[in-house]
């Protein structure tokens, strides 16, 4: 036998696993709902024109490529604290937050598991019950251990709020919790801004870290609204972690743009924190890339491809959201017994539909609609092209 003969095969990714199928699948009337990536009514996902604009700019620009600082370009990261924060906020007057570029969101929750591991080894986190289902296994990779928290409430389609908050009330001090700063995946369901207050004061007064994952800026309601619930765990003097991805929202996906953003009490224990941070990242990654990070900060530190971009981002959320308010109304046309309204207030990308697994497994085998196992749908993969089709199954499987 040669080593890798010893090698086990691994189980097929539960979300890009649903490309492959989909990209296979011969039939011209396939959907798919699976993997969480902006479409427009074409299908296509659209190169952002503030981005094009911006590529030209860089490109004109560079002069070299040499390594970038561990924890990317400080414009970057100043820039990315003010979209987050706005540009008026304490912890960026009093400078404790610090900011580094990561590839991706991924990358940064997994700078996020590093530092746990090596700096926290004692602090368990805690995910919520349903999450996105690459983040056990982000942290699992770093060994930190895990256990989650309630979250959806599959009787009412909403946020188990009271189980939610008293299972937090026995969170030993020490622990950590990742929440999702908006646009939960996958149940499309936020805490109001009240909740989010009263869960970041009980983190506050157990003494469990808040780290909060934040992929989805501006597909919720809005760029600031969408900010409001993490911006409730900036209180002064309060200890965060922010894991940002700007590959839904610049629509940057395979340029690999994020950030980990560290909030401390002080601008001090700021600096010895970021050194930690640097080593966890000199050891993954050594520096970030650079390209997807400059498109970014060119676009945020010009106005008016700032503003420009900002319609953009608005023209993809006002897309999904009407893409609610139809499959609504067409899965009642089609007959599809249920009340479905809980879609129309579901948050981002993507929908808990309570569809089953088998009903899910017979859309794929007997529809060719593909979408994960869940039930979670990306909405933004619905048109008016397609939508009689979609519902018109979905009324055959749940007839
Ligand atoms: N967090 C959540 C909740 C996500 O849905 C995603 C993307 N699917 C990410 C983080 C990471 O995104 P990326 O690494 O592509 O920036």
């Amino acid at each position: 036998v040669t080593m890798f003969e010893t090698v086990q095969a691994a189980p097929v990714d539960p979300i890009l696993g649903l490309t492959d199928a989909y990209k296979a699948d011969p039939d011209p009337n396939k959907i798919n709902l699976g993997v969480g990536v902006y479409q427009d009514a074409n299908g296509v996902t659209p190169v952002l024109p503030s981005v094009v604009e911006a590529t030209r700019r860089v490109v004109a620009a560079e002069k070299t490529k040499s390594y970038l600082p561990i924890p990317g370009s400080p414009q970057y990261g100043a820039a990315v604290q003010r979209l987050m924060l706005g540009a008026e906020h304490e912890v960026i007057a009093s400078g404790r937050g610090s900011t580094s570029h990561t590839p991706g969101g991924t990358g940064a929750l997994r700078v996020v598991g590093d530092f746990l591991k090596q700096n926290l080894p004692a602090a368990k986190l805690w995910l919520t019950d349903p999450t996105w289902a690459n983040h056990p296994a982000i942290f699992a990779a770093a060994g930190v251990a895990t256990d989650s928290v309630p979250y959806f409430d599959s009787a009412t389609n909403g946020l188990a709020f009271d189980a939610l908050l008293a299972k937090l009330r026995t969170l030993p001090a020490g622990d950590a919790v990742l929440l999702h700063g908006c646009c939960h995946n996958p149940s499309g369901i936020d805490p109001t801004v009240e909740q989010w207050q009263q869960i970041a004061q009980t983190l506050a007064e157990r003494g469990v870290l808040p780290v909060l994952d934040f992929a989805y800026q501006g597909f919720g309601i809005g760029l600031e609204e969408d900010a409001q619930g993490l911006r409730e765990f900036c209180q002064t003097g309060a200890e965060l972690i922010i894991c940002s991805s700007f590959s839904k929202n610049f629509g940057l996906y395979r340029e690999r743009v994020g950030a980990v953003t560290f909030i401390a009490a002080d601008a001090d224990r700021r600096d010895v924190v970021q050194s930690q941070v640097n080593r966890v990242i000199r050891t993954l990654y050594s520096n970030p890339p650079a390209h997807g990070a400059a498109l970014v900060q060119t676009i945020l530190d010009d106005d008016a491809l700032a503003t420009q971009w900002q319609a953009e981002l608005a023209e993809m959320r006002t897309r999904i959201n009407g893409m609610r308010t139809l499959l609504v109304k067409k899965l009642a046309e089609h007959g599809v017994p249920g009340d479905y309204s809980f879609i129309e207030k579901q948050l981002g990308m993507f929908s808990f539909s309570g569809l089953t697994k088998q009903q899910v497994e017979r859309l794929k085998q007997e529809h060719s609609i593909y979408m994960v196992g869940s039930g979670r749908i990306n909405v933004a993969g619905v048109s008016a092209a397609n939508v009689d089709r979609l519902c018109a199954a979905i009324a055959a499987v749940c007839g």
